[in-house]
């Protein structure tokens, strides 16, 4: 095997294990944001496991890249790679939305790794967009990335980030899109349609690439091509499936979030397969 299919089965291992702790967080709480969560686990296996420059042992070094996960209710992903990587201990999953524990329904601040509180949607990009600011007035290489949810970007400010970006560029940003298509009620298309979403971000001044978000080889090739112009910030489409890797929950809004009690864990897990 080559090194980089080496990479791709570890990863994808990686992204597995996301699925299944996410689960196991919450049916530890008994309930949670399952849908978004799920859509993500490729992109932030790739993200941790590959593409983003960290020290999970060193979680406050100055030169890492930054990672701001700004749709927050996919909080449970990011909690599973965080554990996954190191940064929390394993236990930490089962703590989901526990009374005084630091893993809420939203990112916290509190926990190692996390950059930003996030939920309260549309702010990751502008926050993000001032931490790449940050990283080229101190002169300093490291990168921002933002993963950004599609029904977020129906909020207003995520469009003056945007235009604001590309102004101030260059900049080490990208954002990434988790392109589920669904969000808490319905179908994007039909709540407040994006399209052409590509489109309008070239015309804000941004580079556009497009990929399966599932797909971990694509996801790598994308990764590696950034940034994917010199002179602009950059976007990464990912073509998602809200709940991917649970048959009853994907591409329907009913799973955006829910109740997990034994049955429903049960039952995602199984479909997950056994762990390698
Ligand atoms: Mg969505």
């Amino acid at each position: 095997m080559s090194n980089r299919e080496a990479l791709l089965r570890a990863l994808r291992e990686q992204a597995l294990d996301i699925r299944r702790n996410t689960w196991r967080a919450l049916h530890a709480a008994g309930s949670g944001h399952m849908g978004g969560s799920l859509s993500a686990a490729d992109l932030l296996a790739a993200l941790y496991f590959h593409h983003l420059n960290l020290r999970p042992e060193e979680p406050d070094w100055p030169e890492r890249d930054r990672f701001v996960l700004s749709k927050g209710h996919a909080n449970t992903a990011l909690g599973a790679v965080l554990a996954q990587a190191g940064f929390v201990d394993d236990g930490f999953i089962d703590t989901f939305y526990a009374y005084e524990s630091r893993f809420g329904m939203h990112p916290d601040i509190k926990v190692p790794g996390v950059e930003m509180c996030t939920g309260a949607l549309g702010h990751g990009l502008s926050v993000g967009l001032g931490m790449a600011l940050g990283s080229r007035l101190q002169g300093k290489d490291w990168r921002t990335v933002v993963m950004l949810g599609d029904g977020e970007l129906q909020e207003g400010s995520n469009w003056e980030a945007a235009m604001a970006a590309a102004h101030l560029a260059p900049l080490r940003l990208t954002a990434i899109l988790d392109y589920n298509k669904v969000q808490q009620s319905g179908h994007v298309a039909e709540m407040l349609g994006l399209e052409p979403l590509a489109d309008k971000w070239r015309a804000f001044g941004w580079s556009v690439r497009e990929c399966d978000g599932h797909d971990m080889e694509a996801i790598v090739d994308a990764l590696d091509a950034l940034p994917a112009a010199p002179d602009k910030p950059s976007l990464l489409i990912a073509h998602t499936v809200k709940g991917k890797g649970a048959s009853f929950a994907e591409d329907t809004y009913l799973w955006h979030n829910n109740l997990v009690g034994d049955e429903v864990y049960e039952k995602a897990i199984a479909e997950l397969g056994e762990p390698a």
